[in-house]
């Protein structure tokens, strides 16, 4: 199984948490507990995640998708408390410091048996690729890149099932026709449209939400 905890977002759907511009997810798959950027302010993030019970110090891999603040503000806060991490960042973000192991991505990458990187697209940024029975989960920081881009690199592990994190501009809604479910939050400009194009397929975001694969609407974690 694997669980997603949207730790930090733009909006909240619970009263306990903060919500701020960013984006950061803890994510559980293949064996390996995963924080997917980090969200624009450390103490938002470390506050976030504590309420969210998660450990910082069980996350074991950290995968930053760009090197925009709102996506890696609150790294050092973390590394400060947790150093013994992996950090996946791409191949143009340099200043990483403190973490027991940096690994700049520029090609396609495969991390482990479940987890890919797209590599470094053109926009500077990276998707994560999570293997699974139905298909890959794909998470994305802002989609800088356009989602075509990214759906071209994440395709060649097979089908997608789902993608969920910011998706900016997006609105070309065909794109998502072959994709199972979708979580566009943070940045994403057309969230309405989307749900309105795609109801069985949209599941809202913001911090505090929760999503397993495979998928029960409103898993409690
Ligand atoms: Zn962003
Ligand atoms: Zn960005």
């Amino acid at each position: 199984m694997i669980k997603i905890k949207i730790l930090y977002d733009n909006t909240s759907c619970r009263k306990d948490l903060t919500s701020d511009w960013g984006f950061s997810a803890y994510i559980e798959a293949g064996g390996r507990h995963i924080l997917f950027d980090t969200g624009s302010d450390g103490h938002i993030l470390m506050g976030n995640m504590r309420r969210m019970q998660v450990e910082p110090s069980v996350i074991d891999m950290v995968f930053i998708s760009h090197n925009h603040f709102d996506h890696i503000g609150g790294l050092a806060s973390f590394l400060h408390d947790n150093p013994d991490v992996d950090v996946y960042v791409p191949e143009s973000l340099r200043g990483v410091k403190r973490a027991r192991n940096i690994v700049h991505v520029s090609a396609p990458l495969r991390i482990s048996e479940t987890l890919f990187s797209t590599g470094e697209l053109p926009g500077n940024e990276q998707a994560l690729i999570i293997a699974s029975p139905e298909g890959s989960v794909v998470i994305v920081g802002c989609s800088h890149p356009g989602l075509e881009r990214i759906k071209e690199a994440a395709s060649r592990n097979g089908k997608i099932h789902m993608i969920l994190g910011g998706l900016h501009e997006f609105h070309q809604y065909d794109l998502l026709e072959d994709v199972d479910l979708v979580c566009p939050t943070h940045c994403t400009r057309f969230i309405k449209g989307i749900a309105e194009h795609f109801p069985e397929k949209y599941i809202p975001g913001g911090a505090g939400r929760c999503v397993t694969i495979p998928y029960k609407p409103d898993a409690a974690l």
